[in-house]
């Protein structure tokens, strides 16, 4: 027992180590979108950044560790050192792990009513591969919406919504008409697999449909900032939807033709994507896995 115990501390201050180092590495960079717009990149999901005269507006948060440098970034861009409204485009912690930070410098955070509830609920290890505690009071959204929300700052009517249940069953998606720009959160991840998490209320049904919607609002100018990758146009993103419904129609007609997931798992199902969309986070086999667990509901 008492090795188990020593291990255990062993493991997790490695790790915890890994990750600070890993934090005191990441730098905060930013691409100009639009005249006070910026796409902000760091370690996590994309952020989007909008200053004026009615103050700082952000999309998502990255990690806690990374608030320092984040408000660093936007105090050299805006000359303001704190967030006043936040947005979060859906609950995972690598988009809302600052909220507790910038909750308590008074940012009123925004977001799907979903993301309110499992960010104030967290997850159980049962549930899914990684428990997450429940989230403080002050680093919850205090502004929720079920379809949508107009935000009218800095010159920018903002609309964010949702359009189904995709990456989750939370997701926002933000766009700024004036400049033309879209943020697609994690409903869009650039020239690699989805991550459709399925704990979390995502299916893949709800993804296409929400790319159909941001592929309806975008034209050949729309700068796309993806939920991770690098910015993005609508050429891309169209092509990246063609491959989704490719897979998406495939898998369904192997599970109609009977197919079991080791079968769908042996065959080449994917393979013109598997090396180029399939090195990272979620591998081919997941992927089938993810797409093969949402159709079979479904038949
Ligand atoms: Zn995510």
């Amino acid at each position: 027992m008492k090795y188990l115990y020593l291990t255990l501390t062993f493991f997790i201050s490695f790790h915890t180590l890994q990750a600070q180092r890993d934090f005191n590495k990441v730098q905060i960079k930013e691409e100009k979108v639009g005249e006070q717009l910026y796409m902000l990149t760091g370690s996590g999901g994309n952020m989007a950044l909008l200053h004026g005269e009615d103050g700082v507006f952000l999309i998502d948060d990255q990690f806690a560790p990374l608030t320092e440098k984040i408000l660093t970034k936007i105090k050299t861009l805006t000359g303001k050192d704190k967030v006043d409204f936040l947005v979060n485009t859906h609950w995972h912690g690598d988009h809302t792990g600052g909220n507790e930070n910038m909750g308590k410098q008074g940012a009123l955070i925004v977001a799907h009513e979903n993301v309110r509830a499992r960010m104030q609920r967290g997850r159980t290890k049962l549930e899914a591969g990684r428990a997450v505690k429940p989230a403080p009071k002050v680093a919850l959204p205090v502004m929720t919406f079920e379809e949508g929300i107009n935000l009218h700052l800095n010159g920018e009517d903002i609309m964010v919504f949702h359009v189904d249940i995709a990456h989750t069953d939370g997701d926002a998606i933000v766009y700024f008409p004036k400049s033309n720009v879209i943020h697609t959160g994690d409903t869009y991840f650039k020239e690699r697999y989805p991550y459709i998490d399925i704990n979390s209320g995502g299916h893949i049904n709800g993804v296409l449909k929400t790319l159909e919607r941001i592929i309806f609002l975008a034209d050949g100018d729309t700068k796309i900032i993806p939920g991770h990758g690098s910015l993005s146009n609508k050429e891309e993103l169209m092509a990246y939807r063609n491959v989704l419904m490719t897979c998406r129609d495939r898998i369904q007609k192997a599970i109609k033709a009977g197919k079991t997931l080791e079968e769908i798992q042996a065959s080449d199902i994917t393979k013109e994507w598997d090396e180029s969309w399939g090195g990272g986070f979620i591998n081919p086999t997941s992927f089938r896995k993810t797409l093969y667990t949402n159709l079979k509901e479904q038949d």
